[in-house]
C-alpha cells in the first residue's frame, strides 16, 4: 500500500485542536505535522482534508446489522457500508438477531461477517438466553472472545433479581459492561408512541416517559448495590437524562448515550401516521429533546449512538400500531448531531468526542485503534468531515438495504467526506472505494 498524506485539515482527538497534516504508512499514523511532504521518488496518495477536521473514525455504539436471520433488511456488508459512508471505523452489532447473539457460535459468525467490512464490526452479545429474559446467557465464553457490551437490547431485562446476577457474574470479567434498553414492559406494552397530548389526539396508545424513567432508576440502584458499570441505551426522556446526572455527581459507574432522532424529532411527527417516525423508544415531548441536548452538552450522555434499525418497506408500510420501531440511521448521524447540538452551543469537536472516542472507551475498542489518538504509531482509523458541506437525504442513494429514514428530502449540513480504515482509504469523497 501506498504511502497516505490527508493534506491540509484541522486534527481533533481527545487531546485537542491542531491545524496539521497526517501521514500514513502501512495502516499507521508515522507523521502528524504542519507541511509534511512526501520525499521525492516515494509514492503517496494524497487526501484533500482542506476547510476539513481530521478525527477518529466514529465509533457506533448501537446499531442492528439484522444478520443473521433478517437478510432482506440489511447484511452486515451493507450495513457496514453504510457506516463507512457516515464517518464509521467501527460499529457494535446489536444481538437482537435470529438466532440471537447468545453464544460464542454466533458470535463468531457475526464477527466472521464482518472480517472484511468496509469498518471495524464489533458484536454485543446478549444478557440473556434468546434475550428471554429467563436464563443467564454464557457471558464468560463470549467475553473470551472479546464482547465486552451485553444487552437484551429491543427488550429491557425485567427481572431485578436476574438483573443483578447478571451484574454479579459480568463483574468477573475485565472490561465488560452491560448495557440496558431502559423500558418497564409492564408499563410499556400497548403503546405505539409517546404518551401525551399527541398520543391521545391521534387515538395512538401511549408509552410514557415513566417506562423508561422507572427502570433506569433501577438500574441506578443496581449499579451502586453491586458496584458493576451499567451502560444505558438510548436515553430519551427528561427524567431519565436528570437520573443519570445525579447518579454520575454520586460517582456511580454509569455512562449513557442517545440517538439522533431524540435530538431533533418530536412526537408531533406522528401526526402524519407514517410508521418512519415509528421507533422505541418513542420520539417525545420538545422539552424532553431539549433535555437530551443538555445532557449531551455537560457529559451526563457519553455518546450518540444511531440505534440505526433497517426494516424491509413491507413491513414499514403497515398501519402506524402494527409497523416494528425503528429508523435507519448510519449514514444520516453526524449531519444531525452536529445541527441538534450546534444549537446548544457544543463545536463540531465537541460533538466529534461524543461519537467517537468516547463511544471507543465504552466499548473498549480504544484499545484496538478506534477513537484516537491521532499520533505517529495509533492504528490510522480516520475520518475527514467537512462541517460546512450541505446535502440532501435522498433514501434512494443509502447504502442500507433498508429505506425506512425519517430525514428523505431533508436539508443536512456537515458529512463525512473520506473514511480510512487501518490506512485504508475506504470512502473517499463520500464515494466507497470498494
Ligand atoms: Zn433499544
Amino acid at each position: 500500500m501506498a504511502d497516505l498524506l490527508i493534506r491540509g485539515g484541522t486534527v481533533v482527538d481527545a487531546t485537542g485542536s491542531r491545524v496539521a497534516d497526517v501521514l500514513v504508512r502501512g495502516g499507521r499514523i508515522v507523521e502528524v505535522a504542519e507541511g509534511i511532504d512526501v520525499p521525492t521518488g516515494k509514492k503517496a496518495r494524497t487526501l484533500d482534508a482542506g476547510g476539513c477536521l481530521v478525527a477518529p473514525g466514529l465509533v457506533d455504539l448501537h446499531a442492528h446489522l439484522r444478520q443473521p436471520g433478517r437478510e432482506e433488511a440489511e447484511t452486515v456488508e451493507t450495513a457496514s457500508r453504510a457506516a463507512a459512508l457516515g464517518g464509521y471505523t467501527a460499529v457494535v452489532a446489536m444481538p437482537n438477531t435470529d438466532p440471537a447473539i447468545d453464544s460464542a457460535g454466533v458470535v463468531r459468525e457475526v464477527l466472521e461477517l464482518g472480517r472484511d467490512a468496509l469498518c471495524r464490526v464489533a458484536v454485543a452479545g446478549a444478557i440473556t438466553v434468546g434475550r428471554n429474559g429467563q436464563r443467564l446467557a454464557p457471558i464468560g465464553e463470549m467475553a473470551a472472545l472479546g464482547v465486552r457490551l451485553f444487552t437484551d437490547d429491543g427488550a429491557g431485562v425485567q427481572d431485578g433479581r436476574l438483573m443483578r446476577r447478571a451484574l454479579e457474574y459480568a463483574s468477573a470479567f475485565p472490561g465488560v459492561r452491560l448495557a440496558q434498553h431502559c423500558e418497564d414492559a409492564s408499563l410499556a406494552t400497548g403503546g405505539h408512541m409517546h404518551e401525551g397530548e399527541w398520543s391521545s389526539r391521534l387515538g395512538i396508545p401511549g408509552i410514557p416517559a415513566e417506562a423508561e424513567d422507572v427502570m433506569v432508576m433501577r438500574d441506578i440502584a443496581l449499579c451502586r448495590l453491586t458496584g458493576a458499570p451499567v451502560h444505558f441505551l438510548h436515553l430519551s426522556t427528561a427524567g431519565s437524562v436528570e437520573l443519570v446526572r445525579r447518579a454520575k455527581a454520586a460517582g456511580l459507574a454509569v455512562t449513557a448515550e442517545a440517538a439522533p432522532h431524540h435530538l431533533v424529532l418530536t412526537d408531533a411527527e406522528c401526526a402524519s401516521y407514517d410508521p418512519v417516525f415509528k421507533v422505541n423508544p418513542p420520539l417525545r415531548s420538545p422539552a424532553d429533546v431539549d433535555a437530551v441536548r443538555a445532557g449531551c452538552a455537560d457529559g451526563s450522555i457519553d455518546a450518540i449512538a444511531t440505534d440505526h434499525a433497517p426494516h424491509e418497506l413491507e413491513l414499514k408500510e403497515q398501519a402506524f400500531d402494527e409497523a416494528p420501531p425503528g429508523m435507519l440511521g448510519l449514514e444520516t448521524a453526524l449531519p444531525l448531531a452536529l445541527e441538534a447540538l450546534g444549537a446548544v452551543g457544543m463545536a463540531p469537536a465537541d460533538v466529534l468526542a461524543l461519537m467517537s472516542w468516547r463511544p471507543a472507551a465504552i466499548a473498549g475498542l480504544d484499545a484496538l485503534g478506534q477513537g484516537g489518538p491521532i499520533a505517529a504509531g495509533a492504528v490510522a482509523n480516520l475520518c475527514v468531515v467537512d462541517p460546512d458541506a450541505a446535502w440532501v437525504v435522498d433514501p434512494l442513494r443509502l447504502a442500507s438495504l433498508s429505506r425506512n429514514t425519517p430525514y428523505a428530502g431533508r436539508k443536512v449540513i456537515g458529512r463525512s467526506r473520506h473514511t480510512i480504515l487501518a490506512g485504508e482509504p475506504v470512502v473517499v469523497d463520500a464515494e466507497a472505494q470498494r
